[in-house]
Parts: structure tokens; C-alpha cells; sequence
């Protein structure tokens, strides 16, 4: 069982003993996702409401080659962020404390932009993604923590059934990971390789394979440890080659 930390970026680790070797266990072990009902307070506009956040989940249902991780049972993704009912705003948890720091422009962008869609119902995963990664554009936050949101969403359009929707946040997740990598400290040394196959195979699943290729050939120049990261350039190998659909 995984417990799920309120940290959103990337699980980069790959691991051999996830899905194929834990799916014997099916059964046996208790896959389900848990979740919870929490009250917050939006900063935005000061609702109180309530949602449900998820206390634990497990990685049972594998590892798609651009890391989506599934979980037996109920996907953990669209609970982890949560939409103010009223205003819209959309963010994890911790865009819900105390601490956070609202200008009046992101409240006006806010108002304006993400209010009317919450008027007309519930939002699915990825509109509550969607709407997280524009509130964190509007905060001027990080690319790569915009690109992040935006690769949930696609995520989630994965689970929604809706492949058009899926390749738009593809594309979109894909600049700005680019975007990311273009600029100077925006990515860690040691995560510019992955990162750089993670654009590729985005790339690859919109459909543009000469893009994503040579996105994965950009791969071996980026490892900065080769025993550590020699599963990236095999991956990228393997997906320019070859592709596949899950890791493992
Ligand atoms: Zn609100």
C-alpha cells in the first residue's frame, strides 16, 4: 500500500516489482483506495465546503510507459485536487491553507474564468486539473509544476473515456515540459533525462512520431549517472523503437 504525501511531482522511480509481481497478490492483500472527507476553506472567495481526499492507494494496476500509475479499484487522481464549489478555484490541499498568498488579479481570473463552470455542476478529474494548472499559471508558479497538472489531466481524460481531450492536455503538458527544460534551473540536472523521455513519449501518444523521436534520441545526452540511468536510455530506445503501452 501506498500512503500518498501531499508532494505531486513526478514518481520517477521505476520499479520492476510493481504490477506484475503484486497482481498474484490481488486478493490477499487489501488494493483499495481510501478516501476521505475533508472540509476546506476556499482562499479565493472564503467558502467553506467539503471534499474528499484520498488516505491511501496502491500502484496494483501498473505503470503506463509515460508513469501514469494505476491503482486497483478507484484511481486516486481526481481526489487529489480539489475545485471551491462556489468560485472554482482548483488546487491540491495545501492551496488551501492559511498560508497561501492570493493577489487580487488571480482572484479576478479566478472569477471570471472558472466560476461560470462550476455553476454548471460537479467537474470531472480533468476539468479540476485543468482548472489547477490555470490557477498556478496565474500564480507565474513553475513550468514544470504547470506541466505536471496539465500531465494529470490527461491522466484522467485516460480514465473519462475522452481521447481528443487527452492528446489537447498531452500537447499542452508537452510545452510546457519543454518549456521547463528550455529554461535555466527550471529542471534538477539529474531529472532533465527522464523529463526529456517523458516529452518524447507525450509526443508519441499525441501521435507525432517524428517529434517523439527526436525528443528520445535527445535522451543519451542528457544522463548525468549512467548506472543509475541507464533504464531511461533504455526506455527511450525502447519506445522510439518499439513502443510499448505499460512498464514492467
Ligand atoms: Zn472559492
Amino acid at each position: 500500500m501506498v500512503i500518498v504525501t501531499s508532494g505531486t511531482i513526478l514518481p520517477f522511480a521505476f520499479s520492476r516489482d510493481g504490477a506484475q509481481e503484486v497482481s498474484g497478490e490481488e486478493g490477499k492483500a487489501d488494493p483499495m483506495t481510501t478516501l476521505q472527507a475533508i472540509e476546506l476553506r476556499c482562499p479565493v472567495c472564503e467558502n467553506r465546503f467539503r471534499s474528499q481526499t484520498v488516505i491511501s492507494t496502491n500502484s496494483f494496476g501498473g505503470k503506463r510507459t509515460d508513469f501514469h500509475e494505476r491503482a486497483a479499484g478507484t484511481q486516486p487522481l481526481p481526489y487529489l485536487i480539489h475545485t471551491c464549489n462556489r468560485c472554482g478555484y482548483s488546487g491540491s490541499e495545501r492551496d488551501f491553507t492559511e498560508e497561501v498568498d492570493v493577489s487580487p488579479g488571480l482572484k479576478e481570473h479566478v472569477w471570471n474564468e472558472l466560476a461560470p463552470a462550476v455553476a454548471s455542476g460537479n467537474l470531472t478529474g480533468s476539468e479540476k486539473y485543468e482548472a489547477a494548472a490555470k490557477v498556478a499559471e496565474w500564480q507565474s508558479l513553475e513550468p514544470r509544476h504547470v506541466a505536471d497538472l496539465l500531465l494529470r489531466a490527461a491522466w484522467c481524460c485516460v480514465d473519462e473515456g475522452d481521447i481528443e481531450a487527452e492528446r489537447f492536455f498531452r500537447r499542452k503538458a508537452a510545452w510546457k515540459f519543454e518549456e521547463s527544460l528550455d529554461s535555466f534551473d527550471g529542471v534538477a540536472r539529474d531529472e532533465r533525462a527522464v523529463l526529456t523521455y517523458l516529452v518524447g513519449e507525450l509526443w508519441r501518444r499525441v501521435g507525432d512520431a517524428k517529434v517523439a523521436r527526436d525528443w528520445f534520441d535527445k535522451v543519451p545526452n542528457e544522463i548525468v549517472d549512467s548506472q543509475t540511468q541507464q533504464w531511461v536510455i533504455d526506455a527511450a530506445k525502447q519506445q522510439r523503437d518499439c513502443p510499448r503501452e505499460w512498464f514492467g
